[in-house]
């Protein structure tokens, strides 16, 4: 029975407000060990040259990492950032601060955690592998919808799957809200990294998994996304609206799960590197048999906002790239079971995913 109470770690501190990122300096303060163990800042590149870069709190030996948010995390990346500071620095680091979009946010804590763990990131894929604690990592986010900033994992492309470091080790420390911050993403992206927020929403509220704890974070989320993208609202507003949306709609899933477009979105994801927004957009808009309101709505929110989704993305797969994809996606059985109820496999069949493939 003590497998269905699972006790979860949340997000022990937060800051929140437009501005608020200038705090960080302050919130770091008594976090530093001493002067030779430094505070590293992994930032997303497209901050290359921006005001933000200056307004980072960086101090004594403190570095700040530029990374390509190009390419969803690699576990040889994460292996190659934490050999990186072990051999610049004598101490280890007193703190790793990511500052960008799901990608920073889960290299952040992918490194903090490898830096006090043994071996190589691909080790740890799976749920409950790590051991000891991580060191202190913060998450600023400045693109909303992904929940990275709450979630217990860190989504990471290994040698062999993609696959998340799930565990207790994972959750941020500490997490600051600047809304202002995602004032830059570009219009499609904004809609791609949202829809993650939305169908999250969607997948975890219409599955089976559904409790009173994840539905009352899963309808605030989906009250906030359709003021965002439905509603005609202030942009300011809409960035502070889509900054909580996602918040609770990482809560909604970390006491449920998600569903059919994510299965099959891992799936578009590990065969031909299509990133998590826009792979969920791709598969969700044919998921009217699963999810008929959410993609109804879905498809009102693409015309608001003039989306054309990409086409032909899986038109020129091998027949071996197709059944790899198919596999990765049913290998989501938790994600299915969610979906579909137990009896999952009788429903969802390799042939059925194809033809949903195929169509994309
Ligand atoms: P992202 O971090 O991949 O960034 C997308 C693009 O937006 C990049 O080009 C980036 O440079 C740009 N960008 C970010 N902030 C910007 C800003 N303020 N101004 C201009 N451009 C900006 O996007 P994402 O959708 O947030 O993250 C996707 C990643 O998150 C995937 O790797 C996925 O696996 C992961 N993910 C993790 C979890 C989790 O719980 N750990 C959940 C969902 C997704
Ligand atoms: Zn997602």
């Amino acid at each position: 029975a003590s497998e269905e109470f699972r006790n979860f770690p949340m997000v022990p501190r937060v800051v929140y407000g437009k501005g608020s990122f200038d705090t960080l300096g302050d919130i770091l303060m008594p976090k530093r060990k001493h002067s030779e163990a430094p505070m590293i800042y992994l930032v997303d590149d497209v901050f290359e040259n921006t005001e933000l870069i200056n307004r980072i709190p960086s101090i004594f030996c403190d570095q700040i990492v530029l990374i390509s948010a190009e390419e969803e995390p690699k576990t040889g990346q994460v292996d190659a950032l934490v050999k990186m500071i072990q051999e610049k620095f004598t101490e280890l680091p007193s703190g790793i601060i990511g500052i960008g979009g799901g990608t920073l946010l889960d290299m952040a804590k992918a490194v903090a955690i490898m830096l006090t763990n043994k071996g190589s990131a691909s080790e740890y894929q799976g749920w409950d592998l790590v051991n000891k604690q991580s060191i202190y990592h913060v998450g600023i986010p400045t693109i909303s919808g992904t929940g990275a900033e709450v979630s217990r994992t860190t989504v990471l492309m290994g040698p062999e799957k993609k696959l998340g470091i799930n565990s207790d080790y994972t959750t941020f420390d500490q997490v600051l809200l600047d809304p202002d911050l995602t004032k830059g993403v570009p219009k499609e992206q904004w809609f791609y990294t949202g829809m993650d927020c939305y169908i999250h929403c969607i997948e975890s509220l219409n599955g089976t998994f559904l409790n009173a704890f994840s539905q009352s974070y899963g309808e605030k989320s989906l009250e906030l996304c359709k003021e965002v993208f439905l509603e005609d609202i202030l942009a300011s507003e809409s960035r502070e609206k889509l900054m909580m949306a996602s918040w609770h709609g990482g809560m909604s899933i970390a006491y449920s799960q998600v569903g059919v477009a994510h299965a099959m979105s891992y799936g578009l994801g590990y065969v031909l590197g299509v990133k998590h927004g826009i792979g969920n957009c791709l598969v969700f808009q044919y998921l009217e048999e699963f999810y008929p309101e959410g993609v109804a709505l879905f498809n009102k929110m693409l015309k608001k906002h003039n989306i054309e989704l990409p086409k032909g993305i899986c038109a020129n797969l091998s027949n071996t790239e197709m059944d790899t994809m198919i596999t990765v996606a049913l290998g989501m059985a938790p994600l299915w079971e969610n979906a579909l109820g137990e009896q999952w496999k009788s429903i969802i069949t390799p042939k059925k995913l194809k033809t949903i493939y195929q169509k994309i």
